[in-house]
């Protein structure tokens, strides 16, 4: 038997829950259903953050990156108010409806509890910085940020869940197996529950963790991916004063440079002043990422951020997302999890062990990563950009390029297969919409949340329009 429902939502990640969210406001009595794999936003945990392992035992649903809040539940919720960065809904819909829609999200965010402040970059000082930086060749991409903070983050999507579970229906531990068209009738998902979900609009919001998935569903049902880039890099670590004079004024600067040796486009990414760096499970591959808090004893005294370079294939090959996880997958063979190298060793061609970790100034703050060698694990041409952008920021923030600055890999990021769809982010398929980073559109909270408000706008306004 299946449950019918007027409007399915898969996944709720940001997108999700911001579909779910406006749904809710513009047609309360619509009986809508959002399932997702992971757990609530109370019950969600990491084995390791709970103390009970110490290292990834790769669970079949990670918490760190599913269930309510999605991948962004434990993020420190680095909101950017900006279309430069973050997705590609500009390729939808034209700039000022995407402003509109990221600013439409920040207001229910503040409703539950986020902070009014932000980091704006029309000031003398941000504009100062981005002079100084051109001196340099390097390009300082002008957003406006708000700092949610890690424990934040989590009260306001514990707040926004408490609403929206009054109107929609949660199926939590749920994962969706399959999509089936029903003709007119709409859309038939099945699940490894049992029982099947009919309903008559459908928006899936699988981000990341389940794009694999999604895609293979959408090959399924004939309709069209266009396979986007995939970012490799390192997470770089060192002592929050090196960096002081920019994240006290733009908080999150994201430095954007174009290597004299190879042509190839490096930035720095997901900066984070005094935070901790943290290993991320991406099917079963460990990568690193980071975070911080806004409280201040919850800080630590370095600053960390990737570097990442962009790579795009064509042909004869056309995976980026199996030579991204390739990679990863070296780092992880050599060390066991994430691989830890000083930036001096790196140079000097040496592998870093545990003695000369020891001696480091800058202490780790993932103290799970291990000692080694990068070179062995990067390719020679993403590593050499590296080298070069570290030295570039060292004109910019001297000692970044410091004998103990430390370089944790690898740092992946996989953008979804993007999925062919109308300015209202509607696949060929009528009423089967796509939202956030897992339908390949956008790569950051503020976008995500946006293009859920977005295709709940669209179904709200066809359901008015039949009346
Ligand atoms: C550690 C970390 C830190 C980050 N920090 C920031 C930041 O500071 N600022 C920023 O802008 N962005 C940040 N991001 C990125 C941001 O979290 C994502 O862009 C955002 O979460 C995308 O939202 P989404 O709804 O598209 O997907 P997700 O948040 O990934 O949610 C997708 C949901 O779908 C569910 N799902 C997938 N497949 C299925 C299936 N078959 N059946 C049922 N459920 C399914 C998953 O369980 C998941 O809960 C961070 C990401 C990570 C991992």
């Amino acid at each position: 038997m299946s449950t019918r429902y007027d409007v399915a939502i898969i996944g709720c990640g940001e997108a999700g829950i911001f579909a779910g969210y406006e749904l809710m406001r513009l047609c309360p009595s619509l009986k809508v259903v959002t399932l997702d794999q992971g757990s609530d936003i109370y019950t969600r945990s990491c084995p390791i953050v709970a103390g009970k392992v110490k290292e990834c035992i790769h669970c079949k649903i990670c918490d760190t990156m599913c269930g309510f809040g999605g991948a962004g539940a434990f993020s420190d919720g680095k909101y950017n108010f900006t279309t430069a960065f973050g997705g590609w809904l500009t390729d939808f819909m034209d700039a000022k409806e995407v402003m509109d829609l990221i600013d439409y999200v920040d207001s229910i965010n503040v409703r539950h509890g986020a902070t009014d402040q932000v980091f704006s970059t029309d000031t003398p000082a941000a504009r100062a910085l981005e002079k100084k930086a051109l001196e340099f060749d390097l390009h300082l991409l002008q957003a406006r940020c708000k700092h949610l903070g890690t424990e934040n983050n989590l009260k306001i999507l514990q707040s926004i869940y408490e609403t929206v579970r009054e109107h929609v229906e949660y199926r939590f531990r749920t994962s969706v197996a399959s999509i089936e068209v029903l003709g007119t009738e709409g859309y038939r998902l099945g699940t490894d529950r049992g029982e099947p979900v009919d309903c008559r609009w459908l928006i899936a919001a699988p981000g990341r963790s389940g794009a694999e998935w999604f895609s293979n569903q959408c090959k399924g049902l004939g309709l069209e991916l266009i396979n986007n880039q995939v970012d490799i890099g390192v997470r770089v670590e060192l002592p929050a004063k090196v960096f002081e004079h920019i994240t006290d004024v733009v908080y999150e600067s994201k430095l954007v440079y174009r290597t004299k040796q190879y042509g190839d486009q490096v930035r720095t990414f997901c900066m984070n002043p005094y935070g901790h760096v943290v290993a991320e499970n991406v099917e079963g591959i460990n990568t690193v990422n980071g975070h911080s808090y806004s409280d201040p004893a919850l800080q630590s005294e370095n600053t960390n951020f990737a570097l990442l370079v962009s790579n795009r294939f064509t042909q004869p090959f056309n995976e980026p997302y199996r030579y991204g996880k390739h990679i990863a997958s070296l780092s992880n063979m050599l060390a066991g999890g994430v691989l830890v190298q000083r930036f001096g060793d790196l140079v000097s061609g040496i592998r870093t062990n545990e003695h000369r970790m020891s001696k480091s100034f800058v202490r780790p703050t993932l103290t799970a990563a291990v000692p080694g060698d990068l070179s062995l694990a990067l390719p020679k041409r993403q590593l050499d950009d590296i080298i070069e952008m570290i030295y570039q920021l060292d004109k910019l923030a001297p000692g970044t390029a410091n004998y103990d600055t430390l370089l944790y890999g690898a740092e992946v990021k996989f953008y979804s297969a993007r999925l062919a769809l109308s300015g209202e982010l509607e696949t060929a398929l009528p009423g089967f919409f796509a939202a956030g980073d897992g339908a390949g559109v956008t790569r950051g909270l503020a976008q995500a949340g946006a293009s859920g408000v977005k295709v709940a706008r669209v179904i709200a306004r066809r359901l008015s329009e039949q009346g």
